[in-house]
């Protein structure tokens, strides 16, 4: 009997989604008096599994196979259903990012078992467990029933914090056990086979620093302000629904309820006028800064700090100070 937990991870680096569950997991499994086993598929996530440990994994199963190479929702579904009838698992847990969500899909399917996204809150009974989702992009909070001989739940992305057991970061002893799955070809059926335009390290949802640009911006061009910005403060650049839609950045930038939800330490959002579909992607930010000519625009009331004028010169402006500074 256990809480096993899926350890998100790319080729090797651990997402912030990983920590975030072995935290939800924690409380869960003290209630239900079982340990919190995780699973890292793959054998470059290895040398995770320390983390994995120290965040609260009490065994760590590194699952290895030539189809497990890299990611593949089918390969990595399987692998779990497979542990999680050899651990007896009460509950298969995973944060709800685009991967685990994804990979809980196919192991409900795979298990023949509900499956529930998003939760924000778990509350263990004899009978069927009470659960709290949150839907329609935050704006909702559903209470349902799950009666399932397994529970295979998400965690919304951003409800648990992402904290080792020992805040002083002290390593935890680790308890590393392999695991072999059978797997054949049919669950090579979605693999990943290249990789285009994406930088390895931090990303939209784990960088520090987020630049986000909406529709102010102008244009594909008019970018350029927020990347040279970015550079200096080792961040990324993000943007509004309008400026994908403009064909200005790609999906993959957009910020909110149909793109990336953030969390950096400061978000700067420039010429975006903080709609609620924006702004549930971008309100985990622990300070936000609003650029924008309107001092009624949303953003600008919901934000810590707020400068009313236009972009194009706020931000060149910051980034000149910045490098005045560096070189003084
Ligand atoms: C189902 C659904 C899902 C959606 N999902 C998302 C989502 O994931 N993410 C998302 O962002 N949107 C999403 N949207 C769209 C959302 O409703 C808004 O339309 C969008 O966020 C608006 O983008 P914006 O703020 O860039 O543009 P606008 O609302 O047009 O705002 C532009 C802002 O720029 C300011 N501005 C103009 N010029 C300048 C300047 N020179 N300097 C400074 N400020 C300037 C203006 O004052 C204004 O506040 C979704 C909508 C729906 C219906």
């Amino acid at each position: 009997m256990t809480v096993l937990v899926l350890l998100e991870h790319d080729r090797g680096e651990l997402a912030e989604a990983a920590r975030q569950a072995l935290n939800a997991a924690r409380p869960l499994a003290e209630e239900l008096g079982v340990p919190v086993h995780g699973v890292l598929v793959g054998e470059d996530a290895a040398p995770l599994a320390q983390t994995a440990a120290d965040f609260g994994a009490e065994v760590v199963h590194v699952a290895t196979h030539e189809l497990l190479s890299d990611y593949g929702p089918d390969a990595w579904a399987e692998t779990t259903r497979q542990l999680g009838d050899a651990l007896d698992a009460d509950v298969v847990l995973s944060v709800g990012s685009d991967r685990g969500n994804e990979v809980m899909a196919h192991l409900a399917a795979r298990s023949g078992l509900p499956f529930v996204a998003n939760c924000s809150r778990i509350a263990p009974n004899l009978g069927p467990w009470s659960i709290t989702r949150i839907q329609w992009g935050g704006s909702l909070l559903e209470d349902v029933t799950l009666a399932a001989p397994r529970k295979i739940v998400t965690i919304a992305h951003h409800a648990a914090a992402a904290t080792p057991v020992h805040p002083d970061c002290r390593a935890v002893d680790l308890r590393l056990e392999r695991f072999e799955p059978e797997l054949d070809e049919s669950v090579a059926v979605t693999m990943i086979r290249g990789r285009d335009g994406q930088r390895r390290g931090s990303t939209l949802s784990t960088a520090p620093v987020v630049i986000g640009g909406g529709r102010g911006v102008g244009s594909a061009d008019g970018f350029s302000v927020l990347e040279e910005l970015a550079e200096l403060l080792q961040g990324r650049v993000g943007c509004s629904r309008a400026a994908t839609n403009n064909g200005w950045r790609p999906h993959s930038d957009q910020v909110g309820q149909t793109g990336t939800r953030i969390s950096p330490d400061v978000y700067i959002a420039a010429g975006i006028s903080g709609a609620i579909q924006h702004w549930v992607g971008a309100m985990a930010a622990k300070k936000i800064v609003a650029i924008n000519t309107d001092p009624d625009a949303n953003m600008v009331a919901k934000a810590d700090y707020a400068v009313i004028a236009d972009l194009h010169e706020v931000l060149p402006a910051i980034s000149e100070e910045i490098r005045r500074r560096r070189d003084a």
